[in-house]
């Protein structure tokens, strides 16, 4: 998505680590007309999927998926974080690391929002190494749900996340793929 490429050219910073920094536009505050693109071209990638419900984490993955969502006329269920969960009886969950904070968080939807005859559209910020689309993944294979598709706003294509999703024969679609953060600079897959 050219918009999207351009606005990380422009905005988006290197920090060590392979990690892009895009706080100006999507981690922290929001580029509202942004969004509603990134949700606009979601939805008309997985307009055909039949899908009746929009799952994130929160909360960076929210402002996509509300986009998503609103444009796919569905609801939007982020999946909460928690440090670590004793009651679980009502409550779908599973253990997520986080690439960029180093810690391990329990992710939970409450069981009322998934029910079988549901099919999921996935949709988070970043996709590195694809722990929390798996954790996703798992909540999905637990709730007994169908996953239409994995929509992802920024894929590091150097790390493993699109690996591990082509394995388990799940359809991604990434709107901006990067090749290589090195030297300090963005460099975006050519395909
Ligand atoms: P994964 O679970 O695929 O390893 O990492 C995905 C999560 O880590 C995303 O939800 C995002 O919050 C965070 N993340 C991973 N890499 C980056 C990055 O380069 N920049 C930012 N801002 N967040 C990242």
């Amino acid at each position: 998505m050219k918009l999207l490429e351009d606005k990380i050219r422009e905005d988006g910073t290197v920090l060590p680590g392979n990690v892009l920094k895009v706080d100006n536009f999507l981690n922290h505050q929001v580029d509202t007309k942004l969004m509603d693109e990134v949700g606009k071209e979601f939805a008309r990638l997985f307009k055909d999927e039949g899908v009746t419900k929009v799952v994130t984490v929160e909360s960076s993955g929210i402002a996509p998926a509300l986009m998503a969502a609103l444009h796919l006329d569905v609801p939007m269920i982020f999946a909460r974080k928690h440090k670590s969960l004793t009651l679980t009886d009502n409550l779908y969950t599973a253990s997520v690391y986080s690439y960029t904070k180093r810690v391990s968080n329990d992710i939970s939807v409450d069981k009322r929002f998934l029910d079988p005859n549901d099919k999921i559209l996935i949709i988070d910020d970043f996709l590195a190494n694809g722990q929390a689309v798996s954790g996703l993944l798992e909540i999905a294979k637990v709730a007994n749900v169908e996953v239409a598709g994995i929509g992802i706003v920024i894929e590091k294509s150097f790390q493993k996340g699109r690996e591990m999703i082509e394995e388990a024969g799940v359809r991604l679609e990434s709107l901006a793929r990067i090749a290589s953060l090195d030297n300090e600079t963005v460099e975006f897959v050519t395909d």
